[in-house]
Parts: structure tokens; C-alpha cells; sequence
């Protein structure tokens, strides 16, 4: 069995820039809910990052951070476009419509999990009566589930769509500091300077204990959001442990080398299996995600031999790399399956068939 598994980067740890802030945080006692000294400084470490003054608002956790951001979106009549493989979908239990008291999510089906101008355009114009509820905000995925990541061209597009329709722009940035690791570029550029009106800032998969930030670039719309969060039970009392680790992933530049490392490893595992016999990388890797397509021989011998993997999409392993991913690890990773791939291709075994044949599974999410 392997010391360490990358079934989800949720599996990794506290990273000890996010550890330290929160010691730095420990020292002494603070004011309560937000009031503190702690919680102001990370909120101006955030606008400073995004070079804008923007509103912040720390909440446990994603599903809670996108749902409530969509409900500050959205009146109940509303509509929200979504992807189909995206986790507000998929993966959130139905917090969105739960926490909006039914706004409900309209999902396209595209090919790689994104989201295009005219998969929009569709939705949002499919109907406009009265017996239908009125479209009112996007959200996207940035990088997607599936591991791909927009290009600021590509935000660029949607947001001008978005304006000409009337909808305002959400998006899931769980991990957005990968994304920016990927097209190294200004977080500003990939969010408001982009027209994302609000981001959901991705902590918890960046090296923090728990944690995710609403960031409201449009500030307006982040009226009463605090009334919002303490209804739902995402006001922190302690809110300094919250709101330390982003300062100390900020001011370390943390947040990034963490995000670029996971993406390393993900190249690094993709670099090693592209070629082998019989196997196949399902999406192309942009991210920190690997998604090996494989008979279901082979991915059973790599459970046998301890490796643990998600399967809910298109029956392919997925692989997520985080902060603390050991290179040798993976290398182990990748000689396993590269062993197996040639097992496989001397008994003659058939790879499984493509992606968009394969039936979707159930989804697990993180
Ligand atoms: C992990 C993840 C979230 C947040 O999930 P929680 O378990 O609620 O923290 C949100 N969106 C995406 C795309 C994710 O991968």
C-alpha cells in the first residue's frame, strides 16, 4: 500500500504557511465573528491580490460558499446556468436551489465541462414567459471538475454574453489558484478584470484546514450577505481561523506555489502514461487532475495493488494532486501503471471504449 493516495486533493493536509498563520492566529485571544484584526488583515490581503476593492466573506466550505453566492444572486423565481458535470449540480446536494428556496439550475451539455457563449445563449433564450423561471446568473467552473481550465479569452466571451443578456457571472473557483498556476496570470485577469461579478475563492484544495472565500467584485450584490451567511450557519464565531491561513498563503505566495506543484504532478503523472499500451488520458490535463482511461482489469490491479481512485466519471481513474503530492509517489504511481499496461497488452485486453460512449456514473465529490 502506498504512503500516500490521490484519489482527492482533499486528502492532503494543512500546508505550513496556512499551519502557521494559524498558530501566528492562536497567540492570543480576539475579538469574536469576524471583529478581529485577523479577519481584516486577510480581507485586505485579498484585495490586494486582486488589486481591487472588492467584499470578502469567509464560509466553511464550497458547497455552502456557491450556494450562498448564488442565492445573493438570485430571487427564488430565478434560474441559474450551470454545466452538467458542474458540482453545484452534481455534487452539492441541492444546496443551490435549497439556500435560494428554488431557484432552479438549468444545465447545458458540453463536451468538456465548460460552458460556451452559445450554450448560454440557448438557455437563456429557450423561454421567456411566465411559466418558466427567468434566467438571471452563470456560473462556471474554473478549472473544470474534468480538470480544464478557461482561458481569460474564453471568461471574456461568456461575460460579454452574460451582459447583453441580462446575467450576472458566478464563478467556482475550488481551485481557482490552480488556474491561475496554469495560465500564469493575474488573479485579476482571470475574475473582475474578466467580468466575474462574484468569485468563490477555493481554500480548502489550496492547502488550508477548511475554508472558502466569497469575493464580490460587484460589490452591490454582497448587500445583508453577512445576514445570509449567519442564517445558514457560515458565520464563524472564531472567524481569525478562518480568515489567518489566507494570509498566510497570500503573503508567502504560498497559495500559488502550492496550486503550481499539484499542477506539476498531474503533467508529471500525464507525461508518464501518454503511450503506454491500452490506456488513455480522458480530458486533457490543465490542471491538477488526471483522468486515466483504462480496461477495468487494469484500474482493478491498481486498486489490488492499494491505489485509491474515484471512478464516477466515464468509469476513468481520477488522480488529484495537492500541495503536499511526493514526486516519488507519483513516479510509483505512473511505474505501476505503466507495469500493468503492459500486462494488459500481452494478455490482449480491449481498452474501454471512449469518454463520450461511456455512461457517467454516480457522482462523489470533492
Ligand atoms: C471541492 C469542490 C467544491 C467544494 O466542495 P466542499 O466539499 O463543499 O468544500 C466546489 N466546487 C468544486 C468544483 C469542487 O471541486
Amino acid at each position: 500500500m502506498a504512503a500516500q493516495q490521490f484519489a482527492s486533493d482533499n486528502y492532503a493536509g494543512i500546508c505550513p504557511e496556512a499551519w502557521d498563520a494559524m498558530a501566528a492566529a492562536n497567540s492570543a485571544s480576539a475579538p469574536a465573528y469576524g471583529d478581529d484584526e485577523w479577519t481584516q488583515r486577510a480581507a485586505d490581503a485579498f484585495r490586494r491580490l486582486f488589486d481591487t476593492r472588492c467584499e470578502i466573506f469567509f464560509a466553511f466550505n464550497g458547497t455552502a460558499a456557491n450556494s450562498l453566492a448564488l442565492a445573493a444572486l438570485c430571487q427564488s423565481y430565478h434560474s441559474v446556468i450551470c454545466s452538467a458535470s458542474s458540482h453545484v449540480e452534481t455534487d452539492e446536494c441541492g444546496a443551490p436551489e435549497f439556500f435560494s428556496n428554488g431557484s432552479k439550475l438549468l444545465v447545458a451539455q458540453t463536451a468538456d465541462g465548460k460552458l460556451t457563449p452559445e450554450a448560454i445563449r440557448a438557455l437563456a433564450t429557450s423561454r421567456s414567459d411566465i411559466h418558466f423561471p427567468k434566467p438571471r446568473v452563470v456560473t462556471i467552473t474554473q478549472p473544470t471538475e474534468t480538470g480544464q481550465v478557461y482561458t481569460i479569452g474564453e471568461i471574456r466571451a461568456i461575460s460579454a454574453t452574460c451582459r447583453e443578456l441580462g446575467l450576472k457571472l458566478h464563478m467556482d473557483g475550488a481551485r481557482f489558484a490552480h488556474a491561475c498556476a496554469t495560465l500564469q496570470c493575474a488573479p485579476a485577469d482571470l475574475s473582475w478584470r474578466a467580468g466575474v461579478d462574484v468569485l468563490c475563492f477555493g481554500g480548502t484544495k489550496n492547502g488550508m484546514a477548511a475554508g472558502e472565500a466569497i469575493v464580490f467584485f460587484d460589490t452591490a450584490l454582497a448587500t445583508d450577505f453577512d445576514y445570509r451567511c449567519k442564517q445558514a450557519g457560515q458565520l464563524a464565531s472564531k472567524m481569525r481561523f478562518l480568515a489567518a491561513p489566507w494570509i498566510g498563503l497570500f503573503e508567502s505566495g504560498a497559495w500559488l506555489r502550492n496550486a503550481e506543484h499539484a499542477n506539476g504532478c498531474a503533467t508529471r503523472l500525464a507525461a508518464a502514461i501518454e503511450g503506454l499500451p491500452g490506456v488513455s488520458l480522458a480530458f486533457p490535463v490543465q490542471a491538477n487532475a488526471v483522468f486515466l482511461q483504462a480496461p477495468e482489469s487494469l484500474l482493478e490491479a491498481l486498486s489490488t495493488r492499494g491505489w485509491r481512485f474515484y471512478t464516477f466519471i466515464g468509469g476513468c481513474a481520477r488522480f488529484m494532486f495537492a500541495w503536499d503530492a511526493r514526486v516519488d509517489t507519483v513516479d510509483l504511481l505512473a511505474q505501476h501503471i505503466a507495469e500493468l499496461a503492459a500486462r494488459s497488452e500481452k494478455r490482449g485486453n480491449r481498452p474501454l471504449p471512449a469518454f463520450a460512449e461511456a455512461r457517467a456514473e454516480s457522482g462523489v465529490p470533492g
